[in-house]
Order: C-alpha cells, then structure tokens, then sequence
C-alpha cells in the first residue's frame, strides 16, 4: 500500500470537523488497507507507532526535523528555520521545501506504509551515541523520496504533532462500518478495546474474521484494561438515591491510580492514561510482588506517599518526585508510597470484571495480605447518611479528597473503560483556600518514628476558645520543620511536659505526651474542613463535628511574641471556614 493513499484520507479529514464525514472517510480508507497492516495504519492515523502502553513515543524535536528537511531538499538550514519562524508549522515547512526540490526530481520511488512505519520505528528507537545523526538521516532518506504532501504528515507525524483529531471512538466507528456493515457494532468493539487498549489489534481482528474476530477478546495480563471511571455528585442524599439506597462507601485516597499486574513474580504499573510506570514505582512493585497472592493478578489501587516519621498521608504533589528519573531512589526513602487496594480485574485465569463488585472486593480481601503499606481501602458498607457524612469528614481527616460511593447491586461489574453511575465521587475539591496563615498553641504531641524516634512525630495544635477560657484542637502538625526544628522539640517543651491533659485543654484526641499550653507556632494551611474528631468550634457548623485545619505545615516561626491567649481563637476560625464556603461558592 502506498504511503500517498493514506495522506489522501489525512487531507480530507482535516478539510472537515464533522464525525460522520470523518467516519467515512475512515470506512474507506480501512476497506482498502490490506490486513496485514491494518493495526500500523490505525496507529498511524492517531500519530503513533504502537498503543500507548508499550511506552515508544515518537516526537524528535523540531532542531533535528530542519535538519532533515535542509538535507533532503538541498536548502541551507538557516532558510528552511526561517520559514519556520514565518508559518509556525514545521508540516508545511517541509512541504514547502519539498515542493521546491521536486521540480527537479524525474523519477522517484512511491513511498509505501511500510517503508514509512519501518523508518519512523527506526527513530523512535534509536538511542544513545550518534542517535541524533541517524535521526536527521532517516528522516531526510524518507523525505527525498516523498511528495510534499507526504513530506507535510511524515514530518507532523516524526515531531508528535499530527492532530488530525481522529478519536479512538470514531476509528471504532470506522472499523465496525468497513468490517461489520454497521455502526451498531461499535459497542462490541469497544469492549474488545476495553479489554486490551490495542486499537491496532482490535483493528487486526475484526478486519480478519468480522465479529467473530473479536468475541473471544479476554483479558490478558499485561496488557492494560481501560479503567472504570466515576461520576460525580455533591450531595449524599442524591447519591444514596442514584445508587439504589445501599451502598459501599470508601476513602478516596488522593494519589496516583495504579493498574497491576502481577505474573507471577514480575509486576507491571499502568497510570491512569495507560502509561506503562512501572520504573516510577520499584517500592509498590516489591508490595504487590510480595503481598498479593496469586500467581497471577490484575489489581488497582492508589498509591499515596506517606512522611515515614509520622506515618501522615501526604497531598498528590509529593509523586510528582517520581516523574523525575534520578529522583526516584531519594523519593523512595524520603516519602516511600502505600497502597490501598480497591478492586480486583483477574485473577489466576478468573475474568473478576463481570462479577459484582462485593464479590469483587471479598476476593480481594482474600489475596492481599494486608501490611503497615498496603491495605484495602477503608470502606463500609451503609444506607444511612449521617453515617456517610461522618465517614467523609473522617476520609478528609485522614488527608484523603472524601469518598468514592459504589454501588452493590447485582449488576455492579466492572465496567472498563466506562464513566458511569456504578461509582460516584463524592469530594471537595482540594484547593488552597487557606492564603492566611494562624498561629495555633501545642497542648500535646506524638511520638516520632524511624527518622523522627527520640522527638515529636507531630504536635497537637489548639485554638484558644475566649469565651470558655479553653484551648480546642484543630490539627496535628507534623510538616515543615527542619531537622534542626525536631531536634529541638524535646529540650523546648521538656519543662511544659504534664502527666495527664492539661485542664484548659479540650481534646478528644489522645495525645501521647500532653503540655502546658504556652508555646505558640505559625502555621499555614490549605483549607479547613469538617472533622469528626477536633474540639474547634464542635457543634457550631454541623451537629458532632468539629473543624480542622488540612494539611497544616510550620512556616518556621515561633511566635515567641505572643501568650498562649493570642493564638489564633475559635471565632477566628470560624470565620475563615465561613468565607472559604463563599469561596466556593463563588
Ligand atoms: P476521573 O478519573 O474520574 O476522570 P480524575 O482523574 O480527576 O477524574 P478523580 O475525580 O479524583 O479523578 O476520581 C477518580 C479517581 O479516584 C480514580 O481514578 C482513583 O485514582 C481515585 N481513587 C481513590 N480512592 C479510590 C477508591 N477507593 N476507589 C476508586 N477510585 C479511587
């Protein structure tokens, strides 16, 4: 197949925005792709060389591409970086400069998908010494041969900026209407996607044997299930309502979405975005290795970082570590992950996906064997909702975004690569609300592990209560102090240090060392929140909760300046909680 009868497709596509039109010319262009490359002309038509999962992305940068187009059309390369000052799109520099140079080509050899799939595979993979140097001469050997039509999408495509904005629906569209006789089939299809996240192999398939082709599309482990996702609802009577009354509550931990698989005793990770991340993750590879047991599983979880001296759940950002390579092992040590488990797809030969979700989670609870680091999600199973309202403070408490509600009717499968209303989250959504920071009083503290044995692992920190003359509890402060800071917590508070809660102190929290209440830290926040379990302003907002400052952290102040009775008072707070809600609502 000639390479030029896909640029056709390519330029008739962009001319249109519509999806039928699009599907259509879709239909063609798959009707006359001969079956054996059919899955590269699918990848091809999204940009790529494989499905995402496998990892090899195309995209050399535009310095390397001027190159190749000044070497293929015998132009200087300060002329063709020009123009591309001058269009801004490095596809119609190089059709330009090609169109330039075939005036004087005679004869030429066609270009065909092959040809083209086997060059772009050879840059995406070369590595190492000399890498670029063959880069710019592949891609210049490719572009002496092309039209400039063919120059404008080979170059788009090499650089990562094709964008025909061909969505995986609509080739799912145009497949089941060349191989099928209808789009009605797309739902069959999608499945068989679902379940593989292989455009290319579905493509394979249906085009070889129709239908047929793909019905038996199973799992396999390794490659990645297009995840379930959620709706969202903000109130829990609507949610008890959506889900039929009855329902599994769990924390909804606020960290990165991993996908599984374990073979025997090797362990792959896919993101979200079915990114393959395994190399992010050494430390959650060696807990699913070790703790899941079967020989061969696919499990999710989210994988939230954890401060290793005071065991507190850290907010999303701390990942972001692991994108940087040589970051990895110092973020493995400083901020090691947990994993909490909440569902199960396959296990040792088992299809998981369309049993109900309860029977899901208790095969789950079966496999994992539970640890400091890697747990079942908390869940509970209620109808009622104070109890669900209670549960989501607790949730937030905990440092997660507030609770995913799942449903547990008989037809609770999971339903990959769907949003749908078999789960619903329930969160607000985490912003820095708190701009001012408060200044709160230590009344107890914890003891600190691994790092942080010998100190505090964190303070309990209170608000003055004017009115009653008491001190309530608002957070435990356990973030932003300096190793020099803990060092010197014990010596600061020895004198303070009380056998019992101090009698001024309203606690409903168990401290394990309590204080006078005297010394007074500067604290920031990102917003207060509803808590279950803090004495500040209980009963005030809603009836059995408190509020509490959310991911607190020292700003390295002392307030030496100011008496226990200048802190930060109950009022205070109050306030601040009522103007975040404006906030939000606004
Ligand atoms: P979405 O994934 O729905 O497009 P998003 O990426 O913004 O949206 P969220 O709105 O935070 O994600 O909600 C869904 C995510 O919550 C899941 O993808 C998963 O990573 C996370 N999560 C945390 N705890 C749980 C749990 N117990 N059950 C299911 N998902 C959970």
């Amino acid at each position: 197949m000639e390479y030029s009868s896909i640029v056709e497709v390519y330029e008739e596509i962009s001319s249109t925005t519509k999806r039928l039109e699009i599907t259509e010319y879709l239909r063609r262009l798959f009707e006359k792709t001969p079956k054996e490359i059919i899955d590269k002309v699918v990848y091809l038509t999204q940009g790529k060389l494989y499905p995402d999962y496998y990892g090899i992305e195309l995209g050399i940068a535009e310095k390397l591409a001027v190159k190749a187009i000044a070497l293929a059309s015998g132009a200087t390369e300060k002329s063709v970086a020009e123009e591309l000052n001058r269009l801004g799109d490095i596809g119609e520099v190089a059709s330009l400069f090609i169109g330039k140079k075939s005036q004087v080509t005679l004869f030429r050899e066609p270009l065909t998908v092959k040809r083209v799939y086997e060059t772009l595979d050879k840059i995406a993979k070369a590595t190492g010494e000399g890498s670029q140097d063959l880069k710019i001469k592949l891609l210049s050997s490719l572009l002496s041969d092309a039209t400039p039509a063919e120059a404008k999408y080979i170059v788009r495509t090499v650089t990562g900026r094709l964008r025909l904005g061909v969505a995986d629906m609509t080739i799912l569209d145009g497949l089941a209407e060349a191989f099928c006789g209808s789009k009605d089939f797309r739902p069959e299809l999608e499945r068989a996607y679902n379940l593989t996240s292989d455009l290319g192999m579905v493509a394979k398939a249906v085009s070889e044997k129709g239908l047929e082709g793909i019905k038996n599309f199973r799992i396999s482990v390794g490659k990645p299930i297009r995840p379930m996702l959620a709706e969202r609802l903000s109130s829990v009577e609507e949610i008890l309502l959506k889900v039929g009354g009855r329902c599994v509550a769990e924390y909804k931990y606020d960290g990165e979405r991993l996908q599984a698989h374990k073979i025997q005793d090797k362990v792959l990770l896919f993101s979200r975005r079915l990114e393959n991340i395994t190399h992010h993750y050494p430390d959650a590879c060696e807990l699913i290795k070790s703790n899941v047991k079967a020989s061969e599983a696919i499990v999710e979880c989210e994988c939230v970082a954890v401060n290793v001296d005071t065991g507190e759940m850290m907010p999303f950002q701390e990942l972001m570590h692991r994108r940087r390579k040589y970051d990895i092992e110092e973020a493995m040590k400083l901020y090691p992950v947990s994993l909490f488990m909440f569902d199960l797809l396959y296990v040792d030969g088992e299809d998981y996906t369309v049993k109900p979700y309860l029977e899901r989670r208790k095969r789950l609870e079966e496999i994992v064997e539970e640890s400091e680091r890697i747990k079942l999600s908390k869940a509970i199973i209620t109808s009622d909702i104070k109890e669900l309202e209670k549960f989501f403070e607790e949730a937030v408490e905990a440092g997660c975004e507030g609770l995913m509600i799942k449903s547990v009717s008989p037809d609770s499968i999971y339903k990959a690569g769907a949003r749908g209303w078999l789960w619903i989250k329930y969160k607000r959504d985490y912003q820095a609300l708190l701009t001012d920071t408060v200044d709160l009083v230590a009344v107890g503290a914890f003891h600190g592990r691994g790092k942080r044995a010998g100190t505090y692992g964190a303070l309990l920190m209170a608000v003055y209560d004017k009115k009653n003359d008491v001190f309530k509890t608002v957070c435990k402060l356990g973030s932003g102090f300096t190793d020099e800071d803990l060092a010197k917590l014990p010596t600061m508070f020895k004198e303070l240090i009380i056998p019992h809660k101090h009698p001024r102190v309203d606690s409903e929290v168990e401290a394990d060392v309590w204080f006078v209440p005297k010394i007074v830290l500067e604290v920031i926040g990102a917003e207060i929140t509803l808590s279950p379990i803090h004495t500040a302003c209980k009963n005030i907002v809603r009836e059995g909760s408190g509020l509490a400052i959310r991911f607190p952290r020292f700003t390295g102040k002392y307030r030496d300046d100011k008496a226990a009775e200048d802190a930060t008072t109950e009022e205070e707070i109050l306030e601040m909680y009522q103007r975040q809600l404006k906030k939000i609502e606004a």
